[in-house]
């Protein structure tokens, strides 16, 4: 492990974290609606086109900002000590960014927009797949399995089609670390949910949880089993 590595990509981090608040404020809206035109706090507009989301700091006078930062200096530090010095982890760092503003936005409105979910597709897997061509069809095997398991629970019930493409999309970014991380990134999450699922029936606090978070936490967790 470098620590220079993990001190520059907790540095990486943090700065793209810093520009995602804006942006989940904006983006975490209703199924059908737009994005957010102006502050749901103070109904001040956004500025419009590419100032109006491309801002770093906190959304207006919506909170959170040094959390979303702190949480992306976290994961890409998590990421350089567990990948280390490899071409594997640019990728990695750079798919980190939409799934840490997914995580947030699933947690404030129970959605993960597809454009994000292909961000994080496009991002990871397809520098992955030019480094380890010999990987490509396990990591598409590893997609294609999670589709069909999560695609069964979603039609049971209980998941959200936005958790089956995410999972799915996870599944193929583990899939070019080796089964053991596939396995791993795909028990995971339900190892997370599982107890919070359960502290919220005890205290009674009946809500629909957001999945999306422990499924990125889970494949965080699978890439330590590479
Ligand atoms: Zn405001």
């Amino acid at each position: 492990m470098s620590p220079l590595l993990v001190i520059f990509s907790a540095g990486f981090g943090a700065a793209t974290a810093a520009f995602l608040p804006r942006l989940a404020h904006r983006l975490a809206v209703g199924r059908a609606d737009g994005p957010r035109p102006a502050c749901a706090v103070c109904a001040r507009p956004f500025s419009p086109g590419f100032s109006g989301w491309v801002r770093a700091g906190a959304a207006c006078c919506f909170g959170g900002y040094a959390w979303t930062t702190a949480a992306g200096a976290t994961v890409a530090a998590l990421l350089a000590v567990v990948i280390g010095p490899s071409p594997r982890l640019p990728p990695l760092l750079l798919a980190a960014v939409p799934g840490l503003l997914l995580a947030v936005i699933d947690r404030r409105c129970l959605r993960l927009p597809d454009r994000l979910v292909a961000a994080v597709g496009v991002l990871g897997g397809v520098p992955l797949a030019v480094l380890r061509p010999d990987r490509i069809a396990p990591a598409l095997l590893a997609a294609v399995a999670v589709l069909t398991a999560y695609g069964l629970m979603w039609v049971a019930g209980g998941l959200g089609l936005g958790d089956v493409k995410l999972a799915a999309v996870l599944a193929m970014i583990l899939g070019f670390a080796g089964w053991p991380a596939v396995v791993v990134g795909v028990l995971a999450p339900h190892l997370i949910n599982g107890p919070i699922a359960l502290f919220v029936l005890v205290t009674g606090r009946r809500q629909i949880m957001p999945f999306g978070p422990a499924l990125l936490v889970g494949a965080l967790i699978g890439l330590t089993a590479a």
